[in-house]
């Protein structure tokens, strides 16, 4: 499909509302982090009045656009998921050439994102999230009479997304956390990952050529180039209502300390780090040891580790198989080849993390992959061993180390691992490999890992996160700053979200989700019945 509107033309500037704004701060360029080429065309840190401007016009949208229509919103999503396909190759190969990632899986992800905007547009017409409840007055009860009480969900206000690094578009630009905030009615201003500042450009004039052509506020969306002070800047701008964030815990931390301190202090919903720990339970490893160890290393490997689901952490019990997975996991890892990983920065933080397990006394490294001196930003996985009882006494070996770097922990029995499952800090997810005969054991450790995990898996692996409607992307401290929510799934546009009750207005000043008659026909909670009336 070709829409016209369209352009893989980059200027290097700013788009706020309907100008193109070149930046006036420190100069950048993107890197390809295959070959350590610089990309054209140079791009600009913007200023403080640029946060003022895109702050200023969101606001000036907000009225406008979280009163439209739901068929609107969900067209205008349909619109940008459009432009966005048309895009089609262009915006592949800036991917590629800014990340480092490979083009099947750039494909794969580009089709993730679309298909996500096409979510939410069908979310928007279905009309659930508007959560409308009517509580019927019942003036002749004793006591007290009960009065009308209504109640919807409004947005928040204008939200901030920090783009990640890892998804360039499926947690970037117009990913998850823009396409809840636009389906929840809220705008948004982006500030673009440093990292891919071309795929944000294209992307982000998708959004604006379809804000234009849906007849929307120039300031439903905005996108910034920036460094720290920025980000700190749109974080604390007045107008600015609700943070997504997908990064470090340090930065996901600085954020919501900047957050917490304004005058009105507003919720950040940082996606932050996780180790994603996987527990092999005694008959899985009997039964299918060599397997396991092939797959973890697949697992592992997927991304260069660059994923937020990478597992980080096995811990396997001691017995028959527990040797026979760490060989065949050993030989697996040490045939991988080595890959581009995101950028210079992430590669050093790597090569960091991989030297500090190296130097830990209680850890042995027993495998690296290949290394390839012709990438400029080669990432080589990395397998190390310890045992539970350094494992409960180094907090430290929790830390996530982004790439391809694991730790197998050898645990003595039914008994650690359960002491084990407690100890853990907050995850996205936790894995449980078990056949029937482990049930029993599975049964005990199940309780313990719904409390650290945003979503528990079983005879899988963590890497690969379906769009849906029942997936939570999310989970306790340090996973994330907001654990009841998920920024991935259609239950992420709860973010941006707040309850409003109406009690005793008068019927022509009631929203139409509330009116009488249910004129929209959505989902309705009536005297605490659901049902379409
Ligand atoms: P990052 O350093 O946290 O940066 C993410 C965004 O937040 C960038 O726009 C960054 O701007 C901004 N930022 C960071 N610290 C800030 C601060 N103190 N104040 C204001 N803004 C701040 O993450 P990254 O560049 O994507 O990757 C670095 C590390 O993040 C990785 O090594 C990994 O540990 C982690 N990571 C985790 C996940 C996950 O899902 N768990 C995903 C991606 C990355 P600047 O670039 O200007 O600092």
């Amino acid at each position: 499909m070709t829409v016209p509107d369209t352009t893989s033309v980059l200027t290097g500037d700013q788009l706020i509302g309907t100008r193109d704004v070149p930046g006036a701060g420190e100069e950048f360029h993107a890197v390809d982090p295959r070959t350590g080429e610089r990309l054209d065309p140079v791009y600009r840190f913007g200023v403080a009045a640029d946060v003022e401007r895109a702050a200023t016009l969101a606001w000036d949208a907000f009225g406008t656009y979280r009163n439209t229509d739901q068929e609107t919103r969900a067209a205008f999503l349909e619109g940008i998921a459009d432009r966005i396909d048309a895009l089609g190759a262009e915006l592949i190969g800036r991917v590629t050439a800014e990340t480092g990632i490979p083009e099947g899986r750039v494909t794969g992800e580009l089709a993730r994102t679309t298909n996500q905007l096409r979510l939410f547009a069908r979310v928007v017409r279905d009309g659930g999230w508007l959560g409308a409840r009517v509580d019927p007055a019942v003036p002749g009860r004793v006591p007290l009479p009960r009065p009308d009480l209504r109640q919807r969900r409004i947005p928040l206000g204008p939200v901030a997304v920090f783009a990640a690094s890892n998804f360039p578009l499926a947690f970037s630009v117009a990913g998850g956390d823009t396409a809840s905030a636009l389906a929840a009615g809220a705008p948004v201003v982006v500030k673009a990952h440093p990292a891919h500042p071309g795929t944000s450009e294209l992307v982000g004039r998708a959004i604006r050529a379809a804000v234009a052509a849906h007849g929307l506020p120039e300031g439903t969306f905005s996108l910034l180039h920036g460094g720290r002070e920025l980000g700190v800047a749109l974080v604390t701008d007045p107008r600015i209502r609700a943070v997504g964030f997908t990064g470090s815990r340090q930065g996901g931390l600085a954020l919501v300390a900047a957050a917490a301190a304004r005058p009105v202090p507003i919720p950040v919903y940082a996606e932050m780090s996780s180790v994603n720990p996987v527990f092999l339970l005694p008959g899985a490893l009997r039964e299918r040891a060599e397997e396991l160890g092939r797959a973890y290393v697949a697992s592992l490997s997927t991304g260069t580790g660059q994923l937020c689901t990478s597992p980080g952490l096995v811990f396997a019990m001691e017995g028959d198989g527990l040797d026979a997975f760490v060989e065949s996991a050993t030989a697996a890892l040490a045939g991988t080849a080595a890959a581009p990983m995101l950028s210079a920065g992430i590669r050093q933080a790597y090569d960091e993390g991989v030297r500090r397990l190296a130097g830990t006394d209680a850890v042995t490294e027993v495998a690296r992959g290949g290394d390839d001196t012709t990438i400029a930003c080669a990432g080589r996985a990395a397998l190390f061993v310890t045992d539970g009882d350094a494992f409960l006494a180094d907090r430290s070996l929790q830390d996530e180390v982004f790439g391809a770097a694991s730790i197998v922990v050898r645990v003595r029995d039914h008994a650690q691992l359960l002491e084990i499952a407690q100890a853990v800090e907050g995850q996205l997810t936790a894995t449980v490999h078990a056949t029937p005969e482990d049930h029993a054991r599975a049964a005990e450790l199940l309780p313990l890992l719904e409390l650290i995990a945003g979503r528990v898996i079983f005879n899988g692996w963590p890497t690969g996160v379906e769009v849906g409607h029942a997936v939570v992307h999310g989970g306790p401290f340090p996973a994330t700053s907001a654990p009841a929510t998920t920024s991935v799934g259609t239950r992420a546009i709860e973010r941006f979200l707040r309850p409003v009750s109406y009690q005793d207005a008068p019927a022509e000043l009631l929203p139409a989700e509330l009116r009488d008659g249910n004129p929209l026909g959505i989902w309705r909670r009536v005297d605490g019945e659901l049902g379409r009336d």
